[in-house]
């Protein structure tokens, strides 16, 4: 083999592939019933609708501009729809300077993590977290200070005024977490608010699982408490569909504008084509129609998973039973190390994601997380059951 004739940056040495994600990668068989993926069913997207859109932009003029660039800011009438949506929901008066389009909010995290971290800058995490949020921040060196949180979410009484003045930001999922699916509790949005603001912090709310409510009663979001003090990100990802990779980023201007030269550095702009094709689907109203199907079928796969854990699992596992949202927290006996768990699992055919992953700091091992929309009644009830079996 020829010598490599490029040397990696620091940046890219850091950059693991984890033993998890090779381990998952087998999941991709057809033969494994796997809980691991984050994705959403794809029965969700709205194939005809999208088609219709596209049509309906091929025959105007609009196809032009859709095959055109755009402004890095993203197109205007998708941030009007935006910030019309929001204002109306949360009861604020925000406008379209405070909307930034996005190549899925993944790239609202990436460019937060440019934006506010340097090496060894803090930030406040919840933990346990989203993975690709770690991920991500982790590339910009930070001083990760976790808080924990509990079946209402994230606990703001320990958070410190110390930490709450000195870290740059606190990134939270409010709404039925990535891994927990948990919903952080009114009180606590309120609680974690008035913190935020007394001490000059900035709350980064994530809220992709928001729409999935299977009640379909959101509780405010944080931006609504504390609209200074918080930069909301939204995704289309999880009520249209994540191949658009459509997010947007809302939050004080002088926030957004350093965002928009960020994100001209990376990408000049999100697709023009995909966010015309999302503005055609939802101008007239069709999420209303759309998203309480996605809540009926997301909502019917998380109970008959939580009957099957019922019926299977001994007496000392235990998990929470989501109000909304794609999964399912599970806590085993101490003894278990579900990252070994897994690699048994995965020789019986079934995968999850091992809890270890979620944490910044100091990993909880006997955890797992459990995705339901992606797999049949069947497949859950064939998988709980092995699992069942292997922890017993
Ligand atoms: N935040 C959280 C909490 C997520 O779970 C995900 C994706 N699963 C994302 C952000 C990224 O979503 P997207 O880039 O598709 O909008």
């Amino acid at each position: 083999m020829s010598p490599t004739i490029w040397q990696f940056s620091k940046r890219a040495i850091t950059l693991k592939s984890s033993a998890i994600r090779e381990i998952l990668k087998v999941t991709e068989r057809p033969d494994v019933i796997s809980f691991a993926g984050g994705l959403p069913s794809p029965s969700s997207f709205p194939v005809k609708k999208i088609k219709q859109a596209v049509d309906d932009i091929f025959n105007s003029e609009d196809a032009l501009h859709a095959l055109q660039y755009g402004p890095t800011e993203g197109y205007q009438p998708l941030r009007t729809w935006i910030i019309d949506t929001i204002n109306h929901r949360e009861k604020l008066q925000l406008t379209v300077d405070n909307v930034l389009i996005v190549t899925g909010s993944q790239q609202a995290l990436d460019l937060l993590g440019k934006a506010l971290i340097d090496h060894g800058t803090k930030i406040l995490v919840e933990t346990p977290t989203y993975l690709g949020g770690l991920q991500t921040f982790t590339q910009y060196d930070p001083q990760y200070i976790a808080i924990d949180s509990d079946r209402y979410g994230l606990n703001p009484d320990l958070l410190t005024d110390e930490d709450a003045r000195t870290a740059s930001f606190l990134y939270t999922i409010p709404n039925f977490q990535n891994p927990t699916g948990r919903r952080l509790s009114l009180a606590r949005r309120q609680k974690l608010a008035e913190k935020a603001i007394k001490n000059a912090l900035l709350l980064v709310e994530d809220d992709p699982y928001g729409e999935l409510d299977y009640q379909g009663q959101r509780l405010p979001s944080l931006i609504s408490y504390a609209p200074n003090n918080t930069v909301y990100l939204g995704s289309f990802s999880k009520i249209l569909a994540p191949g658009m990779r459509l997010g947007y980023i809302i939050g004080p201007t002088a926030l957004i504008s350093k965002l928009v030269q960020l994100k001209q550095a990376a990408d000049l702009h999100t697709p023009s084509f995909t966010q015309y094709i999302a503005y055609e689907v939802i101008k007239d109203g069709y999420l209303l129609e759309h998203i309480p199907n996605i809540r009926k079928l997301y909502q019917h796969r998380c109970q008959f998973m939580l009957q099957q854990l019922e019926k299977y699992m001994p007496k000392t596992v235990h998990w929470n039973k989501p109000e909304g949202g794609m999964f399912i927290w599970v806590e085993l006996p101490e003894h278990i190390n579900t990252t070994e768990l897994l690699t048994l699992a995965v020789n019986h055919q079934v995968a999850f994601v091992p809890g270890e992953s979620f944490f910044a700091n100091n990993p909880k091992r006997n955890y797992l997380r459990l995705a339901f929309v992606t797999v049949s009644e069947e497949q859950i009830e064939q998988g709980i059951k092995t699992l069942a079996s292997l922890i017993k």
